[in-house]
């Protein structure tokens, strides 16, 4: 008798065992990843001022803005690693110093209410819930104490590095946010890896400020700007425009001011023609205050979640294309990263970003 119970309970206790060791594993780990920081991370993690570049842009960062799981994150195919990668890469080439980056605050609650629900809000407690808004199910094994610090600020960071982009774009013509652009996001819940939906946020938060009235969303990230569509529908001082591939997610699609849907297999030859007719269309119908540019890059050829078939110097044209459209107009515009999941999509956005902070003010390249 007492052997049969024996037998019963060890499983268990081993599996606990097994699970404890593991968790005490990784966070030794995560504590060690940690000390090895580099010094140039460690100066962007307090909110402040930093400097405008010389040719009138503004680089928004903050070291927060990176989700550490102790390793559990790197299973999702997001490589969450991008924004520092950027960063540091730039800080490499002696394009940017730490104390040029502007580092945000993380959104407040009340940020959050101008878009969200109490009961979304309510939603960020619970970690299978947060898990299924990131689409990564490994995460729901997370204890709920973990999730505000490791996951939820991160993203609160990041969303309102979008608002102080806006915030500085307004006063020297472009600024770009190594983060943001979390198009999915909806009222009433997150999806597709976007919790809060920085950009309809940042516009509302401006409009109430009252430094501006009237707002664009240009998006080029290769899957719909649902969520953006359905937080911002039925606004007459808001303008979308999303340009993504048709036959993927998200299924069905929303009714953006404008869409464009993109066939896949198309690639530089089709979609940059494209990007400049319709940045033209979008002017005609509409001359906001501001342009937020969502520039995700899974428009790469390779990535596992779409199959267009861009190049690294394409997308580089491409944001060019939308920055110089803007400038030539003097509309503000304020850049997000958003999506991009191959391995060399990281390599393209620090390409671009590179090519923005060299461009001169005012002209076509
Ligand atoms: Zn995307």
């Amino acid at each position: 008798m007492k052997t049969e119970i024996k037998s019963k309970k060890s499983p268990k206790k081993r599996l606990f065992l097994k699970i404890g060791t593991g968790v005490l594993l990784v966070i030794v780990v995560g504590c060690f990843i940690g000390c090895c920081t580099p010094e140039v991370l460690l100066q962007v993690q307090d909110a402040r001022d930093g400097k405008v570049l010389k040719n009138g842009t503004a680089v928004i960062y903050s070291y927060k803005y990176q989700i550490s799981v102790y390793g559990i994150e790197k299973l999702h195919p997001f490589d969450i690693r991008k924004y520092e990668r950027i960063y540091l890469a730039l800080i490499d080439d002696g394009l940017l110093t730490p104390e040029d980056v502007f580092v945000p605050e993380a959104l407040t609650n009340d940020d959050i209410l101008l878009i969200h629900s109490e009961a979304f809000i309510k939603s960020l407690e619970n970690t299978n819930t947060v898990a299924s808004y990131l689409e990564a199910p490994q995460m729901s094994m997370l204890p709920a104490f973990v999730l505000e610090d490791k996951i939820i600020t991160p993203f609160k960071c990041a969303a309102a590095g979008t608002f102080l982009a806006a915030q500085q774009a307004l006063k020297c013509g472009t600024a770009i946010n190594i983060g943001g652009g979390y198009h999915h996001a909806k009222p009433d819940k997150g999806e597709g890896f976007c919790l809060f939906a920085d950009i309809p946020i940042a516009i509302r938060k401006l409009q109430q400020d009252g430094e501006i009235k009237t707002a664009m969303v240009f998006d080029l990230d290769v899957h719909q700007g649902n969520g953006t569509a359905i937080c911002l529908a039925e606004d007459d001082t808001t303008f979308t425009f999303s340009m993504h591939q048709g036959d993927i997610y998200p299924n069905p699609k929303e009714d953006s001011d404008m869409d464009v849907e993109l066939m896949s297999g198309e690639g530089d030859r089709e979609i940059l023609p494209k990007v400049e007719k319709y940045l033209n269309a979008v002017f005609e119908k509409f001359h906001p205050d501001i342009v937020f540019y969502v520039a995700g890059c899974d428009m790469l050829n390779g990535d596992p979640l779409a199959s267009l078939t861009m190049t690294e110097s394409g997308i580089v044209k491409r944001d060019a294309l939308v920055i110089n459209a803007c400038r030539k107009r003097n509309i503000p515009v304020v850049m997000t990263l958003a999506g991009g999941y191959s391995p060399n999509a990281w390599r393209a956005q620090y390409k671009s970003i590179k090519n923005i902070l060299k461009l001169p003010l005012g002209t076509d390249e």
